[in-house]
């Protein structure tokens, strides 16, 4: 197959692009797309076909469900049995953007999107192009994020045209993606609301809207090895071909030891990698230095971390460690994704 790779500036949307990938869509065909929170993976959510195709094309174990993302509010009716109290309320806060909120689902929803669940996972994105492409598309699109099982998610269309390059019918280019990290995951079945995948929408943002609101345990433990909620959030994601190692701890000592490890880890004749910040990044001499952001913004540090790993992977990284990223908010997401990257080796120092 031949995948079109086509550029699109989501200030000023082309609707003859538009038109072709939602006819693609209709067709059982695949389209990849630019969202705020990373590039997904689409194809008609209500069609069967179109959902075992996504799974093939990312070599997707077909028991992990997909999200199904809608443009507008009065879609949801169709996919979803009933809109809780408090679903409402969170949807009112955060729809569109970058959340998502699991029902239960209607019978429209085939199986094979829900990877065999009685709930569906829903978002509204509010990124222009996902818009009108989802719009396009008819409305109801199931999208997981547009890499090979295993890799890191998208972040650059470059590294859709990597993973899924004669794969699918389409890419939409859409340049950067702003937050970097997958969508909040929020289950609103249950009488309290519980987090399964932490976001940039917060804990803190949502208990702000509907009072109490728990996180899947599997999440906060790293040593746990229950199963989460979410069946995605079972797989090794996010996995850097390097041995990745995360050191917490003091600045100073987390710095010292880093600088020990790859001492040691050369004399072995490794290629190494570090993570960083920009307070630290002076302090590190390795073959591939990154500093993620600012420690001031981590939003910075959310958009940059796939990205990185990505060059860890290009570059031949073989052994790589990085600084920690603990605290509230942002930064549950990002350790969410850096454990995992780094199969739950921390060393506190
Ligand atoms: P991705 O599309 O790659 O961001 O992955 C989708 C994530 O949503 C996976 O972790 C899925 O397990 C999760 N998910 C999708 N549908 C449901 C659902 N009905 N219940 C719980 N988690 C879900
Ligand atoms: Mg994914």
């Amino acid at each position: 197959m031949i995948t079109r790779v086509v550029k699109q500036n989501e200030n000023n949307i082309d609707s003859s692009v538009m038109a072709e990938a939602g006819r693609i869509i209709k067709d059982g065909g695949l389209v990849a797309f630019p969202t705020e929170t990373v590039y997904g993976l689409g194809g008609d959510a209500l069609n069967p076909e179109s959902s075992k195709k996504i799974y093939a094309a990312k070599g997707r174990p077909s028991d992990n469900p997909l999200i199904v993302h809608i443009y507008r509010f009065e879609d949801l009716r169709r996919i979803v049995k009933n809109v809780p109290e408090k679903a409402q309320k969170i949807m009112d806060a955060f729809w569109p953007g970058p959340l998502t909120i699991v029902f239960e689902k209607t019978d429209e929803v085939p199986y094979e999107t829900t990877g065999g669940l009685d709930t569906v996972a829903v978002r509204f994105p509010i990124h222009p192009t996902a818009m009108a492409f989802i719009e396009a598309a008819g409305g109801f699109v199931a999208a997981p994020s547009a890499n090979l099982s295993g890799r890191p998610s998208p972040t650059l269309a470059e590294y859709v045209i990597e993973d899924m390059d004669s794969r699918i019918e389409m890419i939409i280019d859409g340049g950067d993606i702003p937050i970097g990290l997958e969508s909040t995951i929020v289950d609103v079945t249950g009488e309290i609301p519980m987090i399964l995948r932490p976001g940039f929408v917060t804990k803190e943002m949502l208990e702000e809207v509907v009072g109490e609101v728990s996180v899947d345990p599997t999440i906060l433990d790293v040593n746990c090895t229950a199963r989460p909620k979410a069946p995605g959030m079972r797989y090794r994601h996010y996995a850097p071909k390097a041995d990745l190692m995360i050191v917490r701890g003091d600045e100073d000592r987390v710095a010292d030891e880093i600088r020990r490890l790859l001492s040691a880890a050369k004399a072995e004749g490794k290629r190494t990698g570090v993570i960083c910040t920009d307070e630290t990044i002076g302090k590190f001499d390795a073959d591939v230095v990154r500093s993620a952001g600012s420690r001031a913004d981590m939003s910075s540090v959310g958009a940059s971390l796939y990205r990185i790993l990505r060059e860890f992977d290009d570059e031949n990284v073989e052994v790589a460690f990085s600084e920690s990223f603990d605290g509230d908010g942002f930064c549950m997401a990002i350790m969410n994704r850096l454990v995992k990257a780094a199969g739950h080796r921390i060393l506190e120092v």
